[in-house]
Parts: C-alpha cells; sequence; structure tokens
C-alpha cells in the first residue's frame, strides 16, 4: 500500500498546455489519466490496448532489464499524442512503423507523439525500446520493484508494471500477453498463463510466456531466479505451474505444503464460482523480504513471510479466489475494491466451515461483536473506502460480513446462484459495485438498496437491529473467535507489515 497525494485539479490543467496541432483541429491529446478519482494519472486516455508483446532481457546480477515493447491498441479519439505509464530510459518509440518524438512527464508519464495524428476508431501498433535499472527508479517516491538475492520480482497493486514495461496502467484496460525473457543459463524467468518454450543460446535461456486472455496491467507478473519448478493437473483438469525459490530455507516446506494444494483448491472453488477461467492455475514463492500474497493472474505471488508460522492454505483459498473475483471480473475503478477482497475473504469463510474450523456465520458473529461501535474500523465503507484505506481490515473483514447479510437476505439457493453467476455474467470483463448490486436484485428477485446502504456504504456500525434482522448478532453472548481466524486476518493489505492482498 502506498500513499500519495495528488491534486486532480492539476490534471487539467496540464491536458490544457498540450498545444493542438493547427493543420488538425480536432485531434487533441489523449488525458494522462484514465479517469479514476482515486488516482488521477493511473491509465490514459485516447486508445485501448488488446495485447502487449514484450520482449525482454534481464541480468540478475546488475538489475538491468532490456526491452522492447509492442503494444497493440485501437484509438477511442482523434489523438495528435498520448501517453503511456512507465518508468524506465526509453530510446526509441515508433508508432505504425515510423519513428515518433517522446518524453518523459509528470511522476510516470510517457508522452507520445505520433508523426501523423491519430483518427478515432484506428488500430494502432506502437513498439517501445527501452532498457534501465527498475530497482533505481520511483514514482511518489517508492519502488515496488523487488529485488531478491538470484533475482528480482514485478507484483504489487496497483503499481507494478511501471518497473518493468510501458502500459496502459489501469484495470480498465485489460489485455493478451506474450512476455518473453532472456536470462542467464540456470536462471529461470515465470510469468503469468503458460510457458509455450524454452531456448538457449550463448549462455542465455529464454523462457516465453502466453496469457491467452485478458489480463489487468498490475495482475501481470514477472519472476526472475533460481526456482524449483513443479507440474501438475487438477483432478477438474486445470493444469498447475508452481515455483518454489530454492533458498526459502525453513520457510520451504510449509510454502510448498500450502501452495502444492493449488489443483485441490481450484477445483473446490470451482463449485462455488464455476470453472476455472484461465488455461493454468498456480503460484511461485520468491524470496522477497515483502509480507504479502497477491492475486496475479493465474499465477499467484507469495511472499515467504505468509508461511513463517507454518503452513497456511486460507491464503491460498484467498488469492485463488480472486482468480474469478478480481481477475476474471475486474474492477472499473479502484473505488470497486469489495467485489475482489470482500469475495476472496468470503471464500477463506467458506474454507474455514468446509475444514470445521468456524462456519461463516460465526466469522460474521465474530466480526460484528469484536469492533465496539466506536472503532474507526466502522467508518470505512467498503463499497467506497478511499484511496488510503483501501486495503483497509475493513475492506476485507466488514466487507465479507456484507456479503453474509446478502446472504442471510436474500437465502441460500439465491445466494450462490449469484456467487456463481457473476463471474460468467462479466467473463474476461470489468464491473462495478452498482453492476453487482443489480444483478443480484435480478437473480434474487429483492430490492437490495437498504441492505448494500447499511452493509456496505453507512460510515457508522450498522444497528444491532440491522444485525439481528440480517441474523448476525446474538443476544447478550459472547463470541468466540473462530479457530480459522488468525489465517484469515494474514491474507489481509491493511497490516502495517504488509500482509497480503
Ligand atoms: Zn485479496
Amino acid at each position: 500500500m502506498h500513499r500519495r497525494i495528488i491534486a486532480p485539479g492539476v490534471l487539467a490543467a496540464a491536458s490544457l498546455l498540450l498545444a493542438i496541432p493547427a493543420s488538425a483541429a480536432s485531434y487533441s491529446p489523449g488525458a494522462p489519466g484514465i479517469g479514476d478519482p482515486y488516482y488521477p494519472y493511473y491509465g490514459n486516455g485516447g486508445y485501448d490496448v488488446s495485447h502487449y508483446d514484450l520482449r525482454l532481457r534481464y541480468q540478475p546480477k546488475t538489475d538491468e532489464l532490456q526491452g522492447t515493447a509492442t503494444i497493440l491498441a485501437k484509438t477511442t479519439q482523434d489523438l495528435s499524442s498520448f501517453d503511456l505509464d512507465f518508468l524506465l530510459d526509453v530510446s526509441e518509440v515508433r508508432v505504425n512503423g515510423a519513428k515518433a518524438a517522446f518524453t518523459h512527464s509528470q511522476q510516470h508519464e510517457l508522452v507520445i507523439t505520433p508523426k501523423t495524428p491519430l483518427a478515432k476508431g484506428t488500430p494502432v501498433t506502437v513498439v517501445v525500446r527501452y532498457s534501465g535499472v527498475p530497482s533505481t527508479k520511483s514514482a511518489y517516491g517508492f519502488n515496488t520493484w523487488h529485488r531478491t538475492p538470484d533475482g528480482a520480482v514485478a507484483a504489487d497493486e496497483p503499481e507494478a508494471a511501471w518497473w518493468w514495461f510501458p502500459s496502459n496502467d489501469h484495470p480498465s484496460d485489460k489485455a493478451t500477453y506474450d512476455v518473453s525473457v532472456a536470462v542467464p543459463d540456470g536462471t529461470q524467468a515465470i510469468s503469468n498463463g503458460t510457458l509455450q518454450s524454452t531456448a538457449s543460446q550463448r549462455g542465455w535461456t529464454r523462457y516465453s510466456w502466453r496469457q491467452n486472455k485478458p489480463q489487468a496491467t498490475y495482475l501481470s507478473t514477472l519472476a526472475i531466479g533460481k526456482f524449483d519448478i513443479t507440474t501438475s493437473t487438477s483432478e477438474g483438469g486445470v493444469p498447475v505451474v508452481n515455483a518454489y525459490s530454492k533458498d526459502l530455507g525453513d520457510n520451504d516446506g510449509a510454502a510448498r505444503a500450502s501452495v502444492e494444494r493449488t489443483g485441490e483448491i481450484v477445483d473446490w472453488l470451482s463449485d462455488y464460482f464455476g470453472p476455472y477461467p484461465f488455461s493454468s492455475a498456480g503460484g511461485y514463492v520468491p524470496n522477497t523480504t515483502t509480507g504479502y500474497a497477491l492475486e496475479t493472474q493465474s499465477r499467484v505471488y507469495y511472499s515467504p513471510k505468509q508461511f513463517a508460522k507454518g503452513s497456511n492454505v486460507s491464503v491460498v483459498v484467498h488469492e485463488l479466489a480472486h482468480q474469478w473475483y478480481g481477475d476474471d471480473v475486474s474492477l472499473k475503478k479502484w473505488k470497486d475494491i469489495w467485489l475482489n477482497e470482500g469475495f476472496a475473504t468470503y471464500a477463506q469463510w467458506l474454507w474455514s466451515e468446509h475444514e470445521g474450523e468456524g462456519t461463516t456465520q460465526e466469522l460474521a458473529d465474530y466480526v460484528y461483536a469484536s469492533h465496539p461501535a466506536d472503532d474507526p474500523f466502522w467508518t470505512v465503507e467498503p463499497g467506497d473506502p478511499g484511496a488510503d484505506k483501501q486495503f483497509d481490515d475493513a475492506v476485507y473483514d466488514r466487507g465479507a460480513l456484507a456479503i453474509q447479510a446478502l446472504r442471510k437476505e436474500v437465502g441460500d439457493d439465491a445466494f450462490f446462484a449469484i456467487l456463481k453467476g457473476w463471474p460468467k455474467e462479466h467473463a474476461y470483463g470489468n464491473a462495478s459495485v452498482a453492476d453487482f448490486q443489480r444483478y443480484a436484485e435480478k437473480v434474487s428477485g429483492k430490492p437490495l438498496a437498504a441492505l448494500f446502504g447499511t452493509w456496505l456504504f453507512q460510515p457508522s456500525k450498522p444497528a444491532a437491529s440491522a444485525g439481528r434482522a440480517a441474523s448476525l448478532v446474538k443476544a447478550g453472548t459472547a463470541v468466540a473467535q473462530p479457530k480459522s481466524w488468525k489465517k484469515i486476518e494474514a491474507a489481509h493489505g491493511g497490516h502495517s507489515d504488509g500482509a497480503a492482498r
């Protein structure tokens, strides 16, 4: 979680300063932000990307990354110039084959002016040649490129792409990927999707990965290091590829005892959420000093600290639940984060019940009872928490409580139909909290505005009467901490020790 201050007013002023060519009055610069109120400069306006082809070369000893990114996009307005989000050093940009002018601007904007303005609705090919040492680059005072003893990792939320490829960095512009990385022999490169090929030449080995389903930029991951890679197929037929850094030390056994359950958990979650949406599943555990896990698409990132206290299958459940809630169906704006974290946490509650370590009802009772009315926990609105509270405990715990309240309101039949139907309704797309409310109302036939208002948008503790109506409040009884609680909590983003997302 990285806090920064951006004044939205600066955005409009900056756009006006850029000159509009007199010869093409209708052509104007694409906006430097895609229009997310939490992060005004994230993503860009004027085009939509369909595919990223990243051809990279990385030297672990020096942290030097060289790359050529070929980006296929379509314009959504008449463009005189447009931005990509990127921090490394660019040596050349071509647009539709012709050399284009470029300059770095703001914190992470690469402003590209093509030789010929681009008409709305036309396909565009952008080639960016670049190099740099990602660990030396920062924006807003932070850097999310994680060095390891034998390489590096790109996996963070909401920012990770700026350090390794130029992009339209916002979840609302999803694209497919080919990521091909050359590393010194004996080192591996891990990314999303399926390993298409490996080839060695003159001391370098090239790993080529393909993600053939739309993927948000923050869910694109790259890990370079010395890994032990395991492959298997789940009982339900999903190919699984996992990778473990060879220097995990005492955490090695617990990491494997958790992540090797991936195939089993994918099949178990499929019963609730429908067929697994991607061509492969899996996770990797590099030797980073971070504390969190992240739902990087089809290849989950786990920090070794997640397994410092022993195995934790609950965090695997959380990150794999995101493959449906977050990755398959991605948020429209960052304020819709409840659609990711509320449901991934609720999946952990379902797993807790499955394991006999506390029912969803007991967990809901516990969340409600363990935060008194004056606890700031209740001031966070999971339905629109604000950028600085995006990964607050309340988004996870109160978020899951809201889902239990929904279940009580609509009944189990409608609830589980909603849970399974939602990923199908918005497969490989984007959706908002308001879209979810409309969908739940359609499936259940019940008006739900009051329920969503109380549990997602009220900046205070819902009254005991509301809790009782949702069967979440037991009168006058102390609520014991469910056995599963500590492992569920370990999958939260709001902790100062930087736990999972
Ligand atoms: Zn999460």
